[in-house]
This record gives structure tokens, sequence and C-alpha cells, in this order.
């Protein structure tokens, strides 16, 4: 017999399931998210009106980091090779410690990242790339 163990946690409360769209209690518009660089919070914004609260759940953070993982990922090893890449000692690979590896600006359309640096790991049996 197979019994899921999940199935209780679809009852339903009262009141339409929330699905990631907030309306304005003030004016019932939609509610766009925000974030706020400075506290790094992220927050919802009326553009009707001057309302904003605090998210309840941090999706958009989920997606961002995927964001990220995606373009860790397209990042070729080759690089390390590339010899018109400029390499540091001073930054130590996460993964095995080797103090040696290839840094280089992201190339990124999001003004987010413009200031971001990645590396890439020369030990030929790691080749982790990250980010910070
Ligand atoms: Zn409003
Ligand atoms: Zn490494």
């Amino acid at each position: 017999m197979r019994k899921s163990p999940t199935s209780s946690s679809y009852t339903r409360s009262d009141g339409p399931p929330f699905v990631g769209i907030l309306f304005c209690p003030e004016c019932n518009n939609m509610l766009y998210p925000k974030e706020d660089k400075e506290t790094k919070t992220l927050y919802y914004a009326c553009r009707n009106c001057p309302h904003k609260q605090l998210a309840q759940n941090k999706c958009v953070y989920v997606n961002k980091i995927v964001q990220d993982v995606d373009e860790l990922r397209n990042i070729v090893p080759d690089v390390i090779n590339d010899p018109a890449l400029p390499r540091t000692d001073c930054h130590p690979c996460p993964q095995c410690g080797r103090r040696e590896a290839v840094f280089f600006q992201a190339d990124s359309r999001r003004a987010d990242s413009e200031m971001r640096l990645y590396y890439v790991c020369r030990n030929p049996k790691c080749l982790l790339r990250w980010t910070e």
C-alpha cells in the first residue's frame, strides 16, 4: 500500500490559494515585487498608491540564485588557458584550496552584476567556477 504523506498539506484554508500575485489592500491594484538594494529586502509596492509591504516569500531571490548558477555554468573551463586573463593567488579555490585562479568580469546585461568578478580554479582536476 502506498500512502501519500503530503496529501494532508493540500487541505485548503478559506480564501483563494496564494499563487504569488498580491493585490493592494488600499486600491486593489496588482502589487509588484521590488528589491530594496540598501537593506537587501524584498517588498511589494503598488503603482497606483504609496502602499508597500514586505514580501512573505523569497521566490525572487531563489530565481536570482538560479540565474547566477547558470552564469557560472556558462563559463567554459578553457578560460584557464587564456593568456589574456589575469591570474590571482589571493583567492584560494573554495573547493581544492589551490591559490591559482583566473578571474574576469561578468559579461552581463544585468545592471546589478556589473562589477561582479568570476573566478575559475586553474587546478585541471578541479576547475571550480565561483563568484563573489
Ligand atoms: Zn494601491
Ligand atoms: Zn580548485
